[in-house]
């Protein structure tokens, strides 16, 4: 059986990142931008937005639970977030491996979590973790004229 070279590529995705207020605090903004951006991943949308517990509560409903969910609520609610869209192939598994572990003392150092945070509480940024919740958490997030479709001039030098 022969399989034409396309039927085996993977899909382009969308994954919602998120940087949370430690992460704009410290002021890595820029940092966490440019390792998507330098990977040649595509920008599909970003704000700076303050973020309230109605919509964190939606965000985060599986976790409403747990004994540390009222200090996740004033966690992210404490300052500004910086929200974004990226797209590209494999870009939602491939997003929570540059993010690294939930815990930072997991992720291996050369990822986002393990090169600039130690504890969970802390964790500096969010990354969807399957299509359905990133298609799920851009709805969210955004409004739909805030996401933007765009012809990206690198992508015939990223992509075969
Ligand atoms: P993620 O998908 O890797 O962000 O991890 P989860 O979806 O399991 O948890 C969402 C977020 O809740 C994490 O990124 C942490 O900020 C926070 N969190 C998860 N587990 C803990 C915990 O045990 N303690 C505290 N303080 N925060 C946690
Ligand atoms: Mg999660």
């Amino acid at each position: 059986l022969t399989r034409s070279r396309s039927a085996v590529r993977m899909a382009m995705e969308r994954t919602y990142i998120m940087i949370k207020p430690d992460g704009v605090q410290r002021g890595l903004v820029g940092e966490i931008i440019k390792r998507f951006e330098q990977r040649g991943y595509k920008l599909g949308a970003l704000k700076l937005y303050q973020a309230n517990e109605d919509l964190l509560r939606k965000h985060y409903g599986d976790l409403q639970e747990k004994p540390f969910f009222p200090g996740l609520l004033k966690y992210m609610t404490s300052g500004p977030v910086t929200c974004m869209v990226w797209e590209g192939e494999n870009v939602v598994r491939m997003g929570r491996q540059m993010l690294g572990e939930t815990n930072p003392q997991a992720s291996a150092p050369g990822t986002i979590r393990g090169d600039f945070s130690i504890v969970v509480g802390r964790n500096i940024c969010h990354g969807s973790d399957s299509v359905a919740s990133a298609e799920k958490e851009i709805k969210l997030w955004f409004d739909d004229n805030e996401v933007l479709a765009w012809k990206d001039h690198s992508h015939a030098w990223v992509y075969e």
